[in-house]
């Protein structure tokens, strides 16, 4: 039986360590403090946002959150983000995507401080990932590393598939398993035979947004399996892209959807708020 990756219980430690953190700060008279920016009333995003504020609040991270009617022009935002990049007493900012297709995302998240992009989005954020120097790291892929190690893998020398290229996933997520001293591989839609390429890995990520679309075929007896795949059947089940049944008879350790690799995003974004703090203040 494989190792069963528990992202519920190492997400609770991690933002038990940034309620440490905060506390600490708080102590010292430092609040930290987090700007959250929806637009629309998408219901998906209103979930995500919601948990985000709850993850706040157990935290002791003060969330303030701006609510701006679909119709907002892109300059309106542009307007506010340039105000609370401004803003001392904000850390972080976070604007929930996606976004209306009168907005550019891309316009949006460049406009973001490189100090306060929580989210690691920002070309800055990108770019400082992938030479070393200072900066928020994605919070899924960041999240991903810290499953990994928490589960007592060591990364170095080992064979890492990534399935997926995707900027807020796949891409970053090579880089920080390059960083750790993994060889890295990425496969994307255009790769020939991927089962055999990622039946190389003793670490297979998979990020493709293909409800069970890997299975015991695709995976190497013993390797660890990480599934950021998230899909909801018409039941309201979930599921990710590694198809569990199949594959965890085979795995060293895998992550369950839910409960995996979902949970560490929220956590990862706790913990970028308070090294933004760190960044601001150049501690
Ligand atoms: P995305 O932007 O759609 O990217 C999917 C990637 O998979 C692309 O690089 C694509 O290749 C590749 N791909 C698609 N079909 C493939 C195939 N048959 N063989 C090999 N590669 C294939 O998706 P994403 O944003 O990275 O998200 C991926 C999944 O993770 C989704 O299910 C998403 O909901 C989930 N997700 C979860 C979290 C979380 O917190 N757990 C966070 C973010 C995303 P091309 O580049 O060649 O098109």
């Amino acid at each position: 039986m494989a190792i069963r990756i528990d992202g519920r219980k190492i997400s609770g430690i991690i933002k038990d360590e940034v309620r440490d953190s905060v506390e600490k700060l708080r102590k010292e008279g430092v609040e930290i403090t987090l700007a959250v920016v929806q637009v629309g009333e998408d219901p998906a995003s209103t979930v995500y946002v919601g948990n985000k504020k709850k993850a706040c609040a157990y935290t002791g991270i003060n969330s303030r959150a701006y609510n701006l009617p679909e119709s907002v022009t892109e300059a309106e935002l542009l307007a506010l983000i340039d105000e609370l990049n401004g803003d001392e007493s904000v850390n972080g900012i976070l604007v929930q995507l996606p976004l209306p297709p009168h907005i550019s995302e891309s316009r949006v998240i460049k406009a973001i401080s490189p100090l306060k992009d929580v989210d690691g989005f920002h070309v800055q954020s990108a770019g400082a990932l992938m030479t070393g120097e200072p900066g928020f790291l994605p919070c899924t892929p960041a999240g991903v590393i810290e499953l990994i190690k928490r589960t007592g893998v060591d990364i170095t020398g080992k064979e890492c598939v990534v399935i997926g290229r995707s900027n807020i996933v796949g891409k970053p997520m090579a880089m920080l398993l390059l960083r750790e001293n993994g060889t890295v591989t990425v496969c994307h839609s255009k790769t020939k035979n991927l089962r055999e390429v990622a039946k190389r890995a003793d670490i297979l990520v998979v990020a493709i947004g293909r409800p069970k679309f890997i299975d015991a075929s695709y995976v190497k007896e013993g390797a660890v399996v990480i599934d950021v795949g998230i899909h909801r059947n018409e039941g309201g089940k979930l599921c990710g892209d590694v198809d569990f049944d199949s594959v965890e008879p085979k795995a060293y350790a895998i992550t369950p959807v839910p409960g995996g690799v979902g949970p560490m995003t929220i956590a990862m974004l706790m913990k970028n708020c308070v090294a933004a703090y760190r960044l601001q203040k150049s501690i």
